[in-house]
């Protein structure tokens, strides 16, 4: 791995992606408003076009068209995001996230208190 204050490549920049956008459906309201449900279906639409991968963003505008985001509820957005990460994961030959628990990973952590 290149020492960490070098350009991200698409691994460093993944990760820290994933983490914001896990992190907004985290903080994102359980019955949001109508322009909180357009903001986040617009942030949405322009990041997959403003993605720096561009394979990447790509994709992530196949995979929308597809699967239209999900935005009236906290969980309905968490839970279309890791569909959406899912995709990427299999595209990577990486394991598959069980979705249900998608709150445990980032909103509050474990059930068994290792986060406490
Ligand atoms: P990451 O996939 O970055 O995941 C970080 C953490 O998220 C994991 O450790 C796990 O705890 C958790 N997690 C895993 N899956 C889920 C899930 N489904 N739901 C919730 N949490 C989960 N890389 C490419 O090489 N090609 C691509 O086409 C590509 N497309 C991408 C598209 C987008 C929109 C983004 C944000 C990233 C993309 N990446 C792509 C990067 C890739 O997804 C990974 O971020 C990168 O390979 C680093 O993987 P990682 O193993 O560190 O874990």
């Amino acid at each position: 791995n290149p020492p960490s204050d070098c350009p991200p490549d698409v691994e460093a920049l993944g990760r820290g992606t994933w983490t914001l956008l896990h992190s907004i459906a985290a903080s994102y309201p359980e019955s949001p408003s109508m322009s909180q449900q357009s903001d986040l279906l617009s942030f949405v639409k322009l990041f997959s076009k403003l993605y720096p991968c561009w394979v990447c963003a790509e994709d992530f505008r196949t995979y929308i068209g597809r699967e239209v985001p999900k935005v009236e509820s906290r969980d309905n957005f968490g839970k279309w995001l890791c569909g959406a990460h899912n995709d990427v994961n299999r595209k990577l030959g990486k394991p598959e996230f069980d979705c249900s628990r998608w709150q445990e990973r980032w909103r509050t952590g474990w059930k068994d208190g290792r986060c406490d």
